[in-house]
């Protein structure tokens, strides 16, 4: 039976590097999968970015306003019509019919609460496994709205870590405008849209709390 699976952590925690391997394995098997990513990450456009420098262009993006479920059953039917296309008729009696066995979602922290919901249908309706990949929390503390919606909807949590300056693991992603960590501004800050340059670093509790001084947003 198909499930939903929600695959977090903090910033750097290897999760499009993990996404990519997923999709890999699943290729390698010789089965077809979608990716797709949410637009407001203006980082990467449409490429899912490794840190290992493994990149790759998604099968699509998914704008806030999209009606998820239905976007992803045309993908997922030019997918099955292009794999049948492919195959000679000899082989298409034969085998079952070719179609999408997994569908891939990197920066899953920005969508929708109603593109969340989508994607139990996808899962429970349709019959195809998604992988939804991303962060827990903002610099704040406050969990993204997907992120929020998927820990509630998830058939299954699975934490990818990431090690915090001090040796524990990271629980939190702190915001740093040209060097100096703060602690009050949008939920969403991008490089290339602000001035000053905006880094991130993924953080224990205990430091955390330690540069906020006892802030949690
Ligand atoms: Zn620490």
């Amino acid at each position: 039976m198909a499930k939903l699976y929600f695959r977090y952590g903090a910033m750097n925690s290897g999760k499009s590097t993990a996404l990519l391997q997923a999709a890999y394995n699943y290729e390698e098997r010789g089965q077809h999968v979608l990716l797709a990513k949410p637009v407001i990450d203006t980082k990467g456009a449409d490429q899912i970015d490794s840190r290992l420098g493994v990149k790759r262009t998604v099968d699509f993006l998914i704008e806030p306003g999209d009606d998820l479920r239905a976007l992803f059953a045309g993908h997922r039917a030019r997918v099955r019509d292009r794999a049948e296309a492919a195959l000679i008729p000899e082989s298409a009696a034969t085998g079952a019919a070719p179609d999408v066995a997994c569908f891939l979602i990197d920066e899953a922290q920005f969508l929708t609460r109603d593109q969340v919901d989508d994607l139990l249908r996808i899962v429970v309706l349709d019959g195809i496994p998604v992988l939804a990949y991303g962060i827990r929390t903002d610099f704040q503390t406050q969990a993204f709205p997907g992120s929020r919606r998927l820990m509630e909807l998830a058939h299954s949590l699975e934490e990818l870590k990431t090690i915090c300056r001090c040796g524990r693991k990271a629980l939190f992603n702190a915001r740093l405008v040209g060097g100096r960590f703060v602690f009050e501004g949008d939920q969403v800050a991008i490089d290339e849209l602000t001035a000053d340059r905006v880094t991130y670093e993924s953080m224990c509790a205990e430091c955390y709390l330690r540069e906020s001084g006892g802030r949690l947003g």
